[in-house]
């Protein structure tokens, strides 16, 4: 699943099982629980961001 990186604003990839989020672009890696609380204190429309890539 795509989603939006939230350091770069490219698109990551969020893995199938939500173990980890990596973005090429600016070579994030994460764990979906740090993906999530990077959102959340970088964007408080977080939520939105999830929902334009459902
Ligand atoms: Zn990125």
């Amino acid at each position: 699943m795509h989603v939006r990186c939230p350091r770069c604003k490219s698109i990551a990839i969020l893995e199938d099982n939500f173990s980890r989020v990596c973005c090429k672009n600016c070579l994030l890696d994460v764990t979906y629980g740090e993906y999530v609380r990077i959102l959340a204190y970088t964007d408080e429309r977080y939520k939105d961001v999830l929902n334009d890539y459902k």
